[in-house]
């Protein structure tokens, strides 16, 4: 309810304040279609958010969302919270940085719970939102369980999901890609295979899982172009300022987290200031090797934060 009024007081704010004032607001971006980015072939560089929970959070997403609007963000995504928990507030943070901040706004949507007459009516709140841009996932199984529950409509897989939703021809499709092999995989050629299946049903773009060792990232560029896989996919980016946190993410991801990095940043767990800077460094140098190695475009999970995005994405430019 008060992140609703939060949301609410900043629209009807609107004009008069400098922090929505029109010279931020590119409104005529707000239909763009990120595979047009994309195929316009200079990289794009775009920020992940997540619903807050808590009114204080709500405010600070709203102050580091003031710092990047300086960056000017090819697109913005928002998650959508596991098992489906978050959709009122992600819809509604989907609405505001589209309509209110004129960013172009990719909205995550899952599986979970989904339904065609509910995904039907999901879909249409947020076109009339004018979003344009879907992330459809599958979503994770629920706390506790190692296998996804059958889903009686038949939306068991990302790829059921993009099927149905590209059937409507209008909306540009994304979904996730994983560099090292979705954790449920037996292998990585097995989820290669799911993952053709996924595009041909209508993906447009990937966006990756999170990743550390670019090796990872190459390597599966190849196999996918190997088996036909053609469409754009961007490389997904978590800066290490927190080492134990993104350790958490890493184990529960499968993502892995590379020696050298481990011994650089190990010593500093206690020192806050020099951990950001060898992770913002690392996150850089990952960074300038991929776009010199052709990948398409850059897009960093910010955790709601923007000084390390910030300050990577002014040392990129
Ligand atoms: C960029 C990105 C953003 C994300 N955002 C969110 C979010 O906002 N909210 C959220 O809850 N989660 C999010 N996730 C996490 C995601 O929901 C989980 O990783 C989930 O476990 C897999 O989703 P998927 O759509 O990639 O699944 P799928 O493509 O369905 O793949 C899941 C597993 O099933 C296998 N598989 C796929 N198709 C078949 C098939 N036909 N037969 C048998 N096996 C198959 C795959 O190999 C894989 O092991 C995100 C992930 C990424 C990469």
């Amino acid at each position: 309810m008060k992140r609703r009024l939060f949301f609410n007081c900043l629209n009807n704010y609107n004009e008069k304040s400098l922090f929505l004032h029109p010279k931020f607001k590119d409104t005529h971006n707000n239909t763009v279609k990120i595979i047009d980015l994309l195929n316009q072939k200079q990289p794009t560089f775009s920020f992940e958010f997540y619903p807050p929970k808590t009114y204080h959070a709500t405010v600070e997403l709203g102050m580091n969302i003031g710092q990047l609007m300086k960056l000017s963000p090819s697109f913005v995504s928002v998650t959508y919270g596991a098992g489906g928990s978050t959709q009122n507030s992600s819809f509604d943070l989907s609405d505001f940085l589209q309509n209110n901040i004129g960013w172009t706004t990719m909205a995550h949507y899952t599986c979970v719970g989904a339904n065609r007459e509910k995904i039907t009516q999901d879909l249409e709140l947020l076109y009339q939102k004018n979003i344009r841009n879907l992330m459809l996932l599958r979503g994770d199984p629920p706390k506790g369980s190692t296998h996804f529950p059958t889903n009686t409509d038949g939306f068991n897989h990302g790829s059921d999901l993009v099927a149905f939703v590209n059937a409507q021809k209008r909306f540009s499709i994304g979904a996730g890609a994983y560099p090292e092999g979705h954790v449920e995989a037996s292998s990585l050629e097995e989820d290669i295979r799911h993952l053709n299946t996924k595009v041909k049903a209508g993906a447009d773009f990937l966006v990756t899982q999170m990743f550390f060792d670019n090796q990872y990232y190459f390597d599966f560029a190849e196999k996918t172009k190997t088996l036909g896989i053609q469409c754009p996919i961007v490389a997904g980016i978590i800066p290490i300022i927190n080492f134990k946190q993104i350790q958490r993410f890493a184990e529960l991801s499968g993502a892995k987290i590379p020696e050298t990095i481990i011994e650089q940043l190990a010593p500093y767990q206690h020192d806050e200031k020099k951990m950001y800077q060898i992770g913002v460094d690392i996150a850089i140098a990952q960074c300038k090797d991929l776009l010199a190695k052709g990948a398409p475009g850059i897009h960093f999970y910010t955790l709601n934060k923007s000084t390390a995005t910030v300050d990577i994405f002014e040392s990129l430019n």
